[in-house]
């Protein structure tokens, strides 16, 4: 029989968890692998806002793919995916090459939800990349810059939209880098305005009160605004605009109001509920028994009502089961069903706090920061063992990852 060929799509957690499992459970000769992604890096979504604040350093959220995979198990393609054929049984890449195979797995992650409000796709900033990242740190540098020359308020006012985890991640994230960019530019830090912008009534609100009224306090006691109850109805160069005419001068429009799946599955021909693809219990694409997706680009329905959150925790859980059902697949066993077994939730607010839920307990301050920080290496760990670990904290690499446009 011809070995099968069996392409994952996206190196994020999902994809590149999958491609570390299959390396694991699949015979010698079963079948090819090919990862195919975007960059020939793997970045740590959790933790882009570091990078578009400047609080971390490139290679510590960013490392190559050929070091994180095996290359006699698995083909890496560095390739933007344009489209997916499911009649040939074939994806299009943005060069032209295609890739034919027998199993995909679409891991394809998400992009940012903008909400058709005018201007934010134009003007906001977004952290929905390494690369989208990195341009938020670069402007809001620009920005001290251009501020010694025109002394216009609105470049030092710096304002986070969404107090959901992202928001709060990123307001965290300004707190400490901001002091440092002031004293560089030699600006007193009096003259920046860290705001963080939400149009619930609370900020975290699908996280409980405890949390909220903490983090509330931590951010106004290191002189973040923030105001809830505060929808924005647009963006423009240099501000928003909010409900009841409310109009804030900024330059800087970080953008975190929640996210959908990736946009190239709209012209797949694969079934789309709410911009993902809906997976079945043994997480195939309904009604398609050789597509597989996970994390974010897929809606795995918990319940009737509810689907599983978009989380590097889920598509982690589903990483593994996904590449057990396709190798149980090649192998004619039969299918395990998806379980998904929550673990609790840890957001950071800067390097010394956090908070979280971890089963009934409420958890926030030093103690969180550390359980954030546990939970990261925890992630190392899977990916490349005790040797990934001691790499990514004590082996310093300053080089810089290079990004290009079409990223
Ligand atoms: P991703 O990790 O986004 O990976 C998708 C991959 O596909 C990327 O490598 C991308 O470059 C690639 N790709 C996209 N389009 C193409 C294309 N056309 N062609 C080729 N390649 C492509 N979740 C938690 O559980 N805990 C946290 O603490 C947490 N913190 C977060 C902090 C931030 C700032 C953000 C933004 C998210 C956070 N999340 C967290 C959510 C978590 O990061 C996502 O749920 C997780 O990354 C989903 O994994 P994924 O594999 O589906 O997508
Ligand atoms: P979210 O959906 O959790 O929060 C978005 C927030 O934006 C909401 O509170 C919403 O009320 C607000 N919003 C929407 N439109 C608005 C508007 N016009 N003006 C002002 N506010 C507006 O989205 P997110 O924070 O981007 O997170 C996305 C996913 O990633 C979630 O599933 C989240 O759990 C996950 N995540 C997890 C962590 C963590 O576990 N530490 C960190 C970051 C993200």
């Amino acid at each position: 029989m011809e070995k099968q060929k069996i392409v994952i799509l996206g190196a994020g957690y999902g994809g590149i968890m999958t491609s570390r499992r299959l390396e694991k459970l699949l015979k010698n000769g079963e079948a090819d692998v090919t990862l195919i992604n975007k960059h020939d890096y793997h970045y740590i979504t959790t933790q882009l806002h570091k990078i578009g604040a400047g609080t971390a350093s490139d290679r510590k959220i960013a490392m190559d793919i050929n070091e994180l995979i095996d290359p006699y198990k698995t083909d890496f393609i560095k390739g933007t995916v344009s489209s997916i054929n499911i009649d040939t049984q074939e994806v299009h890449l943005e060069s032209g090459e295609s890739v034919p195979y027998d199993y995909l797995v679409v891991a394809l992650g998400f992009e940012v939800e903008t909400y058709g409000i005018p201007g934010i796709k134009e003007n906001a900033f977004d952290i929905r990349s390494f690369r989208s990242s990195k341009f938020i740190y670069h402007h809001i540098v620009k920005q001290f810059s251009l501020y010694k020359e025109d002394h216009d308020p609105s470049r030092l006012t710096f304002v986070v939209a969404g107090g959901g985890f992202t928001g709060i991640e990123m307001l965290g994230e300004l707190i400490e880098s901001l002091p440092k960019l002031c004293k560089e530019h030699e600006i007193p830090y009096n003259e920046v305005k860290i705001m963080g912008v939400e149009a619930a009534p609370s900020i975290l609100p699908f996280f409980g009160e405890e949390s909220a009224v903490y983090t509330t306090k931590f951010l106004k006691k290191n002189g973040v605004k923030i105001m809830t109850g505060a929808k924005i109805l647009e963006c423009t160069p240099d501000a928003i605009h909010l409900e009841d005419n409310v109009k804030i001068p900024t330059r800087t429009l970080i953008w975190s109001c929640g996210v959908k799946g990736n946009s190239i599955l709209q012209d797949s021909g694969l079934p789309l509920i709410r911009t993902k693809l809906q997976v079945d219990p043994f997480l195939r694409v309904n009604h398609i028994k050789n597509i597989f997706s996970l994390g974010d680009c897929s809606l795995f329905m918990k319940n009737e009502k509810s689907a599983l959150p978009p989380t590097a925790q889920v598509a982690l859980q589903e990483a593994s089961f996904c590449a057990q059902n396709i190798v149980a697949t090649i192998r004619g066993e039969e299918l395990k069903t998806f379980e998904y077994h929550h673990k609790g939730s840890v957001a950071s607010i800067g390097n010394k706090a956090a908070i979280g839920k971890v089963g009934r307990f409420t958890i926030s301050g030093l103690f969180a920061a550390f359980m954030k920080q546990i939970i990261e290496a925890r992630y190392l760990f899977m990916l490349g063992g005790p040797a990934l670990i001691f790499k990514q904290h004590f082996i310093v690499r300053n080089d810089q990852v290079k990004v290009s446009a079409n990223q």
